[in-house]
């Protein structure tokens, strides 16, 4: 490619809505009940279809997550293996119920948690592990359940990033202990905001139904028959966290596009993949994107003397890059004074630089952050 600059920003991650999705909020719109009904019971029936095992649909994800760790009876006192990198989402649904997240390395080959590191922070009061699936992969997830199982743990999985990924033929969410997703405006697929609870615990359904709706015990069957509870016992804390007719209007629509979108995100990160590959200082990420559908495309670039004079120098070529994610164990909420340090961590974070992935790109987008990122590299010397 001869221009360098580009007249049209390419964009980090997007929204990507057709028609449909705006029929689908006008007709919500036309029919005046915008709150917690049938398009809701009708999404979570579709995913439940899809996982083939209930699934409790909330507000955002970050509710999914909080919702997922109380239901466990985890509060004041508890602990929580998580990987440092990740969203402050996972920390704060952590933080949310009183108890502490235990920050973790990652393995710097797929950025996921490193079990063996894990198991050196277990203490007495450890009571679950939230492994994040990191731009969508899960690496040895089987590894993570007998971990779980030896030391009596709950496993709450983060997969914000992993809607759609198959591990070893069988799709994320539909087994495990307690997988949640988000449907924020940027993941695989989006419902504005949104996000669900995927299980079969029932004990675990049954106190998450009843908490996205303020504790209002059976108050989710009322809504999905139009009606409400006037007359009704709160046995647990409950918060607001239900999802509206609107958002679900939209994820139905978008869940119904996944095939479209899940398609384009795999060939875009292959041929990412395939043009980086061999690039000088650049490390990409140990992910099969024959199962894995990415939320994000990370690399590692090592050497790197300033990453943000390259971001500021990719940003005049029209290229929005990301960093995901800094370190939670360095933010002031969570780094505690006797938090030991987490050097794999943090050399993984200051060399993470992440590229445009959504599915309103294309190929030729592809190969021109690709070609522009390594010429750049080039001239770093
Ligand atoms: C997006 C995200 C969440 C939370 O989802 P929201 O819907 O934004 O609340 C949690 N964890 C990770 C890793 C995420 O990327």
């Amino acid at each position: 490619m001869s221009n360098d600059k580009k007249s049209k920003l390419i964009r980090l991650s997007k929204s990507c809505l057709s028609e449909s999705e705006k029929r689908a909020v006008i007709r919500v719109l036309d029919h005046e009940f915008l709150g917690m009904g049938a398009e809701v019971k009708e999404f979570e029936d579709r995913l439940s279809d899809y996982f083939q095992r209930p699934a409790v649909c909330v507000v955002n994800g970050t509710a999914a997550l909080h919702l997922a760790v109380q239901a466990c009876q985890i509060g004041p006192g508890d602990e929580v293996l998580v990987p440092s990198l990740t969203y402050v989402a996972s920390y704060q649904a952590i933080s949310a119920t009183g108890a502490c997240p235990v920050s973790c390395e990652v393995d710097p080959e797929d950025c996921l948690l490193d079990l063996s590191d894990a198991a050196r922070r277990i203490s007495s009061k450890t009571k679950a592990v939230m492994p994040v699936h990191y731009s969508g992969g899960v690496g040895n997830l089987e590894a993570v359940y007998k971990f779980a199982e030896q030391h009596g743990l709950r496993v709450i999985e983060d997969a914000a990033h992993a809607f759609g990924t198959v591990h070893k033929g069988k799709r994320i969410g539909s087994y495990g202990d307690i997988v949640c997703f988000s449907f924020d405006g940027i993941k695989n697929i989006t419902s504005g905001e949104g996000g669900c609870v995927v299980t079969s615990d029932e004990a675990i359904l049954t106190r998450i139904r009843d908490a996205r709706l303020l504790g209002v015990e059976k108050d989710s069957d009322k809504r999905f028959a139009g009606q409400r509870s006037w007359e009704f016992d709160v046995g647990a804390q409950g918060w607001r966290y239900h999802m509206s007719n609107i958002m679900a209007a939209i994820g139905i629509e978008q869940l119904k596009r996944f095939p479209e979108f899940s398609t384009k995100r795999k060939e875009l990160a292959k041929l990412y993949d395939s043009l980086l590959k061999n690039a000088k200082r650049i490390k990409t990420l140990n992910r099969d994107y024959d199962s894995v559908v990415p939320h994000i495309y990370p690399i590692r670039i090592g050497d790197l003397p300033d990453r943000e004079a390259l971001r500021k120098r990719l940003l005049d070529y029209g290229i929005q890059t990301g960093l995901h994610y800094q370190p939670n164990h360095q933010l002031s909420f969570y780094a505690s004074g006797s938090a030991p340090a987490l050097p794999v961590t943090e050399k993984i974070y200051s060399e993470l630089l992440t590229l445009p992935l959504h599915p309103d790109l294309d190929e030729e987008d592809v190969r021109y952050v690709s070609e522009m990122l390594i010429k750049e590299l080039n001239h770093v010397g």
